[in-house]
């Protein structure tokens, strides 16, 4: 199974033009994978979501026997070697499963905690020995993981744990400390626990429920995601083989990191399908829901509503595609061990944090809307719509803070620029010395295809984020850190230039790839990035507004009025258009 796309370094589609043939979409999904999908599919509608309830009333034996089924379907394999009883299939496969699993929310958690958390982890850093002993059982769902990073005092600083490791005389460790919030904690037979070797090098350790030692605190009383556990997790002396340190003593972090740049994306995905399943729910309801004697559905107020989930969800489930792509191009020839796999995933990093942070709240916008397009019906308890939104809400805290990834984004680009990975420092001086000659015009773009004003658009948006950046960086060097407000303004504008790249690149090859609804994808993405355009346009004044004054704020300003035009486009036209087809079919766009 293998995508088209070509190996690309993160970040470059900044500096590069990237063309639409070379883009990993949706439509590009083959036979193999939508099996896949098609199997997560009918798993997640016949077996989970009939039994959320009980899942939701803390029947942990369910979960379980759902885990197994996941298991004897292949679903939790997918990432690992055959050796060890998996799949060993590409990531677009992961992405087609997680995505179809995201609509169960509470059981995608109990899922996550399992694949993404436990598995990945021992498939990236475990030694022959370990993957052995453990992996085959995770697999088939025998039994279950979870990952115990978080202390009370130590969420988004997690390397900052008071967990304690002290090695014996013979050469086992007792490990002393309390997690919080552990995904899985209440039921969980396996755990990845990091704690401080003497109290000072960060280290992951493989920890069975028997052991001995380990114990689980009560359930947490949450808002949301009542179908998953969630408990602390109390270490008493709790004693640990030599042989199950993970990775290296005092490279903890590099097995915590490593797991959460595949779980960003990962939940990105997760997201997408969680956002899918809404906007049909949404469709459903519209046409079914009368009100003045006509369907909701035929108001402009709810058409505005539906058309805009179906773009925002369009521009992040194209960006998440595309990222597939691009981990799969670099992992191609490569023997898929954990070394290759955890460095494609380090390579990425920057575009998994845009897909969480992109992908959450992209959800929550569409859950919101979900809720209000059934009015007091989304408010009570017999509609879904009820609980998508409570169990959703988690998405923007967990795998990272939204406020830590948004940092991360051109954090990592501008360190990446620094030790001169990514050329990004020459383009922004050559960038610079353009926009001081009044002469300079938006970009160029080819007139041989579909949406060229949005490419030109597209180009202007990375100009516009060069120059934040340049800027920032010429302005505060290696105080740059300390400006978050103005991370965030960049962090922003690179998360809407990633996504309304993916969807235009995505939308021109779906004139081939999907032609018969290709009005559609050139629809969503033409909406998403002429609003992305304004969008960008207030972050980027408010970025200069806050490094510059006088002359220099004149003179940036004019080079951004002269850089950034969006062309006006009939927006209401186009989410009517999205509006319709979904409420014909029922349906978000990509699935009719
Ligand atoms: C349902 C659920 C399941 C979870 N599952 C797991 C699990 O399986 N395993 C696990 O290890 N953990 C898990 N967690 C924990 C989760 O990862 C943490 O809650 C998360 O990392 C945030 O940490 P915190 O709660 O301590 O918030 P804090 O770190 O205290 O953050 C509070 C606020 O301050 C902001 N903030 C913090 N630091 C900075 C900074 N440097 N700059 C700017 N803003 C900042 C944050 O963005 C946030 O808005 C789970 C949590 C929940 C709620």
């Amino acid at each position: 199974m293998t995508t088209t796309t070509s190996i690309r370094k993160g970040g470059s589609w900044l500096l590069e033009e990237t063309a639409s043939s070379d883009v990993f979409t949706p439509e590009k999904l083959t036979d193999e994978h939508r099996l896949m999908a098609q199997t997560t599919t009918e798993f997640v509608d016949s077996e989970v979501l009939p039994v959320l309830d009980r899942l939701e009333q803390k029947d942990w034996q369910l979960a379980r026997t759902l885990l197994k089924r996941c298991g004897e379907l292949g679903l939790l394999g997918i990432a690992v070697p055959e050796e060890y009883g998996g799949l060993d299939l590409d990531k677009a496969s992961s992405l087609a499963v997680v995505e179809r699993i995201g609509p169960s929310a509470s059981f995608a958690t109990t899922f996550g905690g399992q694949a993404n958390l436990t598995i990945l982890p021992l498939v990236l850093f475990g030694t022959p020995a370990q993957k052995e002993k453990y992996l085959p059982r995770l697999v088939s769902g025998e039994i279950v993981g979870a990952y115990a990073l978080s202390e009370s005092g130590s969420g988004s600083d997690a390397l900052a744990a008071k967990t304690r490791a002290v090695r014996q005389a013979d050469g086992s460790w007792l490990l002393n400390g309390e997690k919080m919030w552990i995904s899985n904690g209440g039921f969980a037979d396996l755990f990845i626990v990091f704690a401080k070797v003497d109290g000072e090098q960060f280290t992951a350790f493989i920890v069975e429920r028997g052991f001995g030692g380990l114990s689980s605190g009560n359930e947490e009383h949450k808002m949301g995601l009542h179908g998953s556990s969630t408990t602390p997790i109390l270490l008493q002396d709790a004693r640990v083989p030599a042989e199950n340190v993970l990775g290296e003593i005092g490279k903890g972090h590099k097995v915590a990191l490593n797991t959460l740049n595949y779980g960003r994306f990962s939940l990105g995905a997760m997201c997408a399908g969680g956002a899918q399943a809404a906007i049909a729910d949404a469709a459903s309801y519209a046409a079914s829901r009368r009100q003045f004697g006509q369907p909701i559905a035929s108001f402009g107020a709810i058409k505005h509503k539906l058309g805009e989930m179906i773009a925002r969800t369009y521009a992040v489930e194209s960006l998440v595609y595309r990222t597939a792509g691009l981990i799969d191009a670099a992992l191609v020839g490569s023997a898929h061990n954990g070394g290759a796999v955890a460095q494609a995933f380090e390579e990425y990093a920057v575009e998994a944090s845009i897909a969480k942070v992109a992908g959450s709240e992209s959800l929550d916008f569409v859950l919101d809307e979900n809720v209000q397009i059934h009015g007091g019906n989304g408010f009570v308890k017999d509609y879904s719509a009820e609980r998508y939104y409570r169990d959703a809400r988690v998405n923007r805290i967990f795998e990272g803070t939204n406020e830590i990834n948004r940092l991360l984004i051109p954090g990592m680009l501008v360190r990446r620029a620094i030790k001169g990975e990514i050329p990004l420092i020459p383009a922004a001086r050559r960038l610079q010395d353009e926009v001081l000659s009044p002469s300079v015009r938006a970009a160029t773009g080819s007139d041989d295809q579909v949406l060229t004003d949005e490419m030109r658009t597209i180009a202007a948006f990375k100009k516009v984020a060069l120059m934040v950046i340049g800027t920032a960086m010429q302005t505060y060097g290696e105080k740059l850190t300390d400006q978050q407000e103005l991370l965030g303004y960049a962090a922003d504008i690179l998360m809407d230039t990633y996504a309304g790249e993916s969807a235009v690149l995505r939308a021109q090859s779906a004139v081939t790839a999907d032609p018969r609804r290709s009005d559609l994808h050139i629809a969503a993405a033409r909406v998403f990035v002429h609003d992305a355009g304004l969008r960008i346009e207030g972050w980027a004044r408010s970025a200069f507004s806050a490094m510059s004054e006088g002359d220099t704020l004149r003179t940036l300003l004019a080079a951004l009025r002269r850089i950034l035009k969006v062309t006006p486009v009939n927006t209401v036209a186009l989410r009517r258009t999205l509006a319709d087809a979904a409420v014909a079919e029922g349906k978000y766009i990509s699935r009719l």
